[in-house]
């Protein structure tokens, strides 16, 4: 049973690792930006409340993203494991995941830091063809990792299970040294 937290910046490759570790592991991937740009293409309510703070590269009030999430783990096939992508990105969504868990009687089993540099993480994203993935958006969602999402890193630091990897390395070389931690731990 593996239950994941993906942790890093805007362009670490987050994404990416989630898909094919939720292939390779047969368990949910949960991107909360995948959830948000689904619900504005289909101009739900969600989307309308959402929209102007993905345009704008900022966070999505905790509320709204913590009421989605425990929605989502309401779910039946969560009982295999999931893995988190894009969630938690603030303190206090963070304690919400904890109170969370702990109702549900589930644990996370690691927090994967992926580190890239910001010149790297910049180039990446400008390559990518996504509408907030203009260079002025690009460095308010850096903006917002530093300030409100970095400071996480103290938080589940405090605990055993956070492991930085390098994010900068090949696509393949990254899943395997999760799935590595994933087994060493
Ligand atoms: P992502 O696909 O994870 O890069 O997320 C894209 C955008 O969705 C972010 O720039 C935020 O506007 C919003 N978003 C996704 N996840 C969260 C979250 N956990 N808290 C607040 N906003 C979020």
């Amino acid at each position: 049973m593996v239950r994941l937290i993906l942790f890093g910046p805007p362009g670490a490759g987050k994404g990416t690792q989630a898909e094919a570790l939720s292939k390779q592991l047969q368990v949910p991937h949960i991107s909360t930006g995948d959830i948000f740009r689904s619900a504005i293409a289909a101009q739900s309510e969600l989307g309308l409340k959402v929209q102007a703070y993905l345009d704008q590269g900022t966070l999505v009030p905790d509320s709204v993203v913590i009421d989605m999430v425990q929605e989502r783990l309401s779910q039946s096939d969560i009982a295999a494991g999931w893995i988190l992508d894009g969630f938690p990105r603030t303190v206090p969504q963070a304690q919400a995941l904890d109170e969370l868990l702990a109702k549900i009687k589930q644990d996370y089993t690691l927090v994967l830091n992926l580190q890239v540099s910001e010149s790297v993480l910049v180039q990446r994203l400008l390559g990518r063809q996504r509408k907030d993935d203009t260079e002025e958006v690009i460095q308010q969602r850096l903006r917002v990792y530093r300030d409100e999402t970095s400071p996480l890193l103290a938080f589940y630091d405090l605990s055993t299970r956070l492991v930085t990897i390098d994010g900068a390395a090949e696509v393949e070389i990254v899943n395997a040294r999760i799935q590595e931690a994933i087994t060493a731990c």
